[in-house]
């Protein structure tokens, strides 16, 4: 090891495990991990409790993509267990699907429509836009106000502290409109969870001999001792220039895990609550890994402006800073960046595997 390393690579999250793997086993070089947390997995981790609940620490993980080549991908590190995602939003006192779809507009109105009567039922609310520019435009373009307000606008205000015409179109756009009976979160053709979990998963992606992990380290106390030809980063990247353009938003969140001594407390994976309480959602574990245990954990979600960045703010304000850091970034031989945080773009799990792969592809070699 009189060499260094070939790559230091900083954070243990998706962006940071899949370059790492990729690296070491596919070009045979040398990696260091650095991880400030005391874990591996980044935000996807998970781990047992004190009474043997399989809990997911930063909020609720649910896998689902159409790409193909990520689910094979992954597939090397992880047996699955098929998990199809299902919310209730509990508005005007009762539980109902959401995504809005048609037993939703039915049990709110009590009516009886079929799909074409409630295409119809949206197109008589449905607000004229020339174009759709924000997360208020998408929904109310959609389904009207009424619905827009029942469902999106106490959410969003909650969620991000803003309203929902203050952010992108691609915010309340990731949550469809269905005028079917289908009542699953996501209709991603590969839906599933890693049987034994993300943190086992991860584990097997880095158990190779060229990767050593550096946990509880931030990397700028070791760059500077350890050599290493290039540098991949997944934190902030406002972070990783000091903050010099100012910094970029991010929207943060504090979970509280209650247990509860019995083995299922809620019908479907989350509840959503648009209109009620602190919290935005609360999501029981158990239906998520699908554990057989006597006890049941539940997280609630409570939005928060400060704290661990775990949403980048999708704005137009936002993005042109960013644009500006990115434009440093390209100016960087020797670094590159990937990830939620390093491209400040709201991606899910599969979403930041494509893109380590892909970054990967066209890495400088060293
Ligand atoms: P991260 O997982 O954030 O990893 C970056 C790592 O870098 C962190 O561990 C951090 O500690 C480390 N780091 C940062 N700076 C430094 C430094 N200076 N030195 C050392 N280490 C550093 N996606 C889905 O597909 N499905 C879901 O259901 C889903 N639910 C989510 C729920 C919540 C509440 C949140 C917040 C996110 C959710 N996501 C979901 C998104 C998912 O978490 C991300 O897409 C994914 O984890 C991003 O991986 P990453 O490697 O880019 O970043
Ligand atoms: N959203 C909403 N009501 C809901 C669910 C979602 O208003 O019942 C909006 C809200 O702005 C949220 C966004 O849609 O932040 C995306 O929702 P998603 O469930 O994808 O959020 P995530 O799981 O990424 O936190």
């Amino acid at each position: 090891m009189a060499d260094g390393f070939d790559y230091l690579i900083v954070g243990a999250g998706f962006a940071g495990a899949v370059l790492a793997e990729r690296l070491a086993s596919q070009r045979n070089r040398r990696v260091l991990l650095v991880e400030r947390r005391d874990h591996i997995a980044g935000n996807a981790y998970d781990e047992y409790d004190d009474n043997g609940v399989l809990v997911h620490r930063y909020g609720p993980h649910i896998f689902h993509t159409n790409a193909r080549s990520v689910f094979d991908y992954l597939s090397q590190f992880t047996a699955w267990r098929p998990y199809q995602h299902r919310v209730r939003a509990l508005v005007d006192g009762r539980l109902v699907p959401i995504p809005i779809n048609l037993d939703t507009v039915n049990t709110l109105y009590n009516l009886d429509l079929s799909s074409d009567e409630l295409e119809a039922f949206f197109a008589a609310r449905a607000e004229k836009r020339e174009r759709i520019e924000t997360s208020e435009d998408v929904v109310v373009a959609r389904v009207g106000r009424e619905l827009f307000e029942k469902f999106f606008r106490g959410y969003t205000r909650k969620q991000w502290g803003l309203e929902p015409k203050e952010l992108d179109a691609t915010v309340t756009a990731r949550v469809p409109v269905r005028t079917n009976r289908d009542d699953r979160y996501f209709t991603d053709v590969y839906q599933a969870m890693p049987l034994h979990g993300y943190t086992a998963m991860f584990r097997r992606m880095l158990a190779h001999p060229n990767i050593k992990v550096m946990l509880q380290t931030d990397y700028r106390e070791v760059a500077e001792l350890v050599p290493h030809k290039h540098l991949i980063y997944t934190g902030p990247i406002d972070e990783y220039f000091g903050h010099s353009l100012g910094p970029l938003p991010y929207r943060s969140l504090e979970f509280e895990f209650v247990t509860h001594d019995e083995a299922q407390v809620q019908e479907t994976g989350t509840i959503n609550y648009p209109n009620d309480h602190a919290y935005t959602r609360r999501t029981e574990m158990k239906h998520l890994t699908g554990q057989k245990h006597d006890r049941s954990v539940l997280v609630y979600e409570y939005p928060r402006a400060e704290g661990d960045p775990y949403y980048p703010v999708p704005r137009p304000e936002n993005r042109a800073l960013y644009e500006a850091y990115a434009a440093k970034a390209a100016e960087l031989e020797h670094v590159t960046f990937v990830g939620r945080l390093g491209t400040y773009r709201y991606y899910n799990m599969d979403q930041v595997v494509a893109q380590a792969l892909k970054t990967f592809e066209t890495l400088p070699d060293v």
